[in-house]
């Protein structure tokens, strides 16, 4: 059986890596001609989203992605706009989920994948030739025919667009600004406030601020320092500023660097936000410092890959595009790819038809697409619900209780 994946991002790439290990015949194309020289900041793997990747990779591209990641053991913290502690999340010492650069994971991915990821591919469309059979199309080469051909062409999927006749998610409302922080380049202050876990500040007038910590060298789920290979060589915060969109934090993404991170502190500041949270952003690397509009798909699982099941078909993003908030779309992605790998199995081993396991992997997408969006759709809910005047108020009045409650816990 011959697949042809279209787009080698996490989900096509792993994807690839499971087929080509199994025995089929199989080629990933992507538009990048580098899979290192990618963006990206650190991706979130949670113990099924591990279990998934452990069937599709060899066991040594799982040790190296292991002694690159961070297994976070601190429970994140939500904090106000004053830098007050609100609350804990839940107890993380029993949680398998660890944080890795997405430029790892990919570059790991693709050499599990070797010579049948093709770089410098931009595919132009997909279609049936007059057999029915699923071809890819390159604006600059020939089509290329294969038994199954997958979308894992991400957010604006033209592989998704084509199945659906229109696009497969829309603006959340949202846009995010993410950047990175050295620990060191902190005051000891905000240092001590941060601590080594990830959290979450929400102020009124729909303003927010995740704050990752990544130190994969101290703190690897694996301690194996001769396997390491993580883009993050020291303690780093990674940031993640939302707004809800409007014309004039639209205008913010005509910024680069350092304009750009001095209109964010400015955006906050104008919010109330104490100077000291401001510090994180103030002292980023500039390089690092960027703007995207978060895109999601349904939270509905049944609107989900909305065609019938066919010789063409879509994973991750391309059919749940879901916004960070959740730290779930690289897992998602990576466990549609699991599923459709052990589906094409069956087919394989002779006991099911193609159709019939493209539409049993598709059924279980949309369950996990409608799972991740829920979630992630939620954060995305109460930052937007902070712009109204009643949530703004809401939220003044109620997060200096939260603090003072969170105070007399400790
Ligand atoms: C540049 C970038 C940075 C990201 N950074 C983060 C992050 O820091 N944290 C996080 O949680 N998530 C991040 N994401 C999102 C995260 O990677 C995805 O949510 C998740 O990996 C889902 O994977 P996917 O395979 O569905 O899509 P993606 O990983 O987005 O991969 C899609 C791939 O398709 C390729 N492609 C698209 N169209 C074509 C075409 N016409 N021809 C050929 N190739 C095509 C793209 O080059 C890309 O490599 C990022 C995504 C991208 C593209």
């Amino acid at each position: 059986m011959r697949v042809l994946v279209v787009g080698g991002g996490i989900g096509g790439l792993a994807l690839g890596a499971g087929l080509r290990r199994r025995g089929f015949e199989v080629a990933v194309f992507d538009r990048d001609t580098d899979v290192a020289a990618t963006g990206g900041y650190h991706i979130t793997l949670d113990g099924r989203a591990q279990s998934a990747l452990r069937e599709m990779v060899a066991p040594q591209i799982m040790r190296r992605l292991l002694a690159s990641a961070l297994r976070l053991r601190d429970r994140d913290a939500f904090w106000d706009r004053r830098g007050r502690l609100l609350g804990r999340g839940p107890d993380l010492s029993g949680d398998a989920g660890v944080d890795v650069d997405r430029v790892t994971l990919r570059v790991l991915l693709a050499e599990a994948v070797g010579d049948d990821l093709r770089l410098g591919r931009t595919v132009s469309g997909v279609d049936r030739d007059g057999d029915g059979v699923p071809r890819v199309l390159f604006a600059d080469a020939a089509p290329a025919s294969a038994d199954l051909v997958v979308g894992a062409d991400g957010t604006h999927s033209l592989v998704a667009r084509h199945l659906a006749g229109g696009p497969t998610n829309s603006p959340a409302g949202i846009i995010g600004f993410s950047g990175r922080t050295l620990r060191e380049d902190l005051s000891p202050g905000e240092r001590q406030r941060l601590g080594t876990r990830s959290g979450l500040a929400v102020g009124p007038r729909g303003a927010a601020l995740y704050v990752g910590f990544l130190d994969p060298v101290g703190n690897a789920a694996l301690d194996a320092p001769e396997l390491r290979m993580s883009v993050t060589t020291g303690p780093t915060y990674i940031w993640g500023a939302m707004f809800p969109e409007s014309a004039v934090t639209d205008s913010l993404r005509g910024l680069r660097q350092g304009a750009l991170r001095a209109a964010l502190v400015g955006r906050f500041r104008e919010r109330g936000w104490a100077e000291h949270t401001l510090e994180l952003l103030a002292r980023a690397d500039p390089h690092s410092v960027a703007a995207y509009r978060f895109n999601a798909a349904s939270t509905r699982a049944a609107d989900l890959a909305p065609w019938p099941a066919g010789r063409i078909t879509a994973l991750g993003d391309a059919v749940h595009a879901t916004p960070p908030t959740a730290g779930m779309g690289a897992g998602a992605a990576i466990r549609d790819a699991a599923a459709l790998l052990r589906h094409l199995g069956d087919v394989a081993d002779g006991g099911t038809a193609p159709v019939e396991a493209v539409a049993r992997f598709e059924a279980g997408m949309r369950r996990r697409g409608g799972e991740i969006l829920t979630l992630a759709m939620r954060t995305v809910r109460l930052v937007l619900a902070t712009d109204t005047a009643l949530g703004a108020a809401a939220t003044a009045a109620t997060t200096p209780l939260l603090a003072a409650a969170a105070r007399l816990r400790r």
